[in-house]
């Protein structure tokens, strides 16, 4: 970590890198706080604007500006809202040129991945899907105990195996992985072994229907156990 304080942009109380001001006029980064980055790891941010000099960097980087742009309706009201997460990974796509998709999906959203596999389809891409069991490998492989086997000691219980649902999207050479639901901790293997471009439709929680913001949206009521501390 460079010197200076650790950045805490989640804490920031005015937000300096984005300001509301006229295209000419200047951020004034001596209004932003102490923890703020752009002073303390200036070095660090000019390193990584270099990055958007290479051309294919730029390219992409400006697609999905404009993807998010296409994301709202000007109306007389103001800005709306428009598209849902599939409408915008499939527009996108199209954006990107690509044509062979990948889904690495959970075993437990088996009825989304079809669904998804189909729209997809549907919309003229070659979908190439890998369940997360892939390989029937048994969960002693990696030393899980009877006990710990979520259907019981005695039943055979599948490995949950990302490393091999991403070998296989990167081996069939897709133009983009997209991870549905996957598991905590097995979602960060499949994203290290990921060699393809790569995003997210939606992530696991068994709770609140996949949405685990739901939990934050209700830290006041039904969730503020999560608010309290703990060791
Ligand atoms: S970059 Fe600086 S101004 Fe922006 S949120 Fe972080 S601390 Fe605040």
């Amino acid at each position: 970590m460079p010197k200076g304080k650790k950045p805490v942009c989640a804490k920031c109380p005015n937000t300096v890198c984005q300001p509301i001001i006229k295209v000419n006029e200047t951020p004034q980064l001596t209004e932003a706080p102490d923890f703020c980055p752009m002073i303390n790891m200036a070095d660090i941010m000019q390193r990584a604007m270099t990055e958007y000099d290479k051309p294919e960097v730029k390219e992409f980087a400006r697609q999905a500006s404009l993807q998010e742009f296409e994301c709202y309706e000007r109306t007389p009201e103001g800005l709306r809202t428009k598209n849902p997460r599939i409408l915008e990974l499939i527009e996108f796509s199209k954006k990107c040129g690509y044509k062979k998709l990948g889904l690495a999906f959970c075993t437990g959203l088996s009825t989304e991945a079809r669904t998804l596999s189909e729209i997809l389809e549907n919309k003229g891409f070659e979908v190439v899907s890998v369940r997360c069991k892939v390989g029937a490998i048994p969960k002693e492989r990696i030393a899980i105990k009877p006990e710990e086997k979520i259907a019981g000691a005695a039943s055979w219980e599948s490995m949950c195996n990302p490393i091999t649902q991403a070998e296989i999207l990167n081996s069939a050479k897709v133009d983009l992985a997209i991870m549905l639901g996957l598991c905590i901790g097995h979602d960060t293997l499949f994203i290290k072994y990921c060699r393809v471009p790569m995003t997210v439709i939606a992530v696991k929680d068994r709770v609140t229907g996949h949405n685990p913001l739901a939990a934050l949206y209700t830290i006041n009521s039904y969730y503020s156990r999560l608010a309290r501390k703990s060791r």
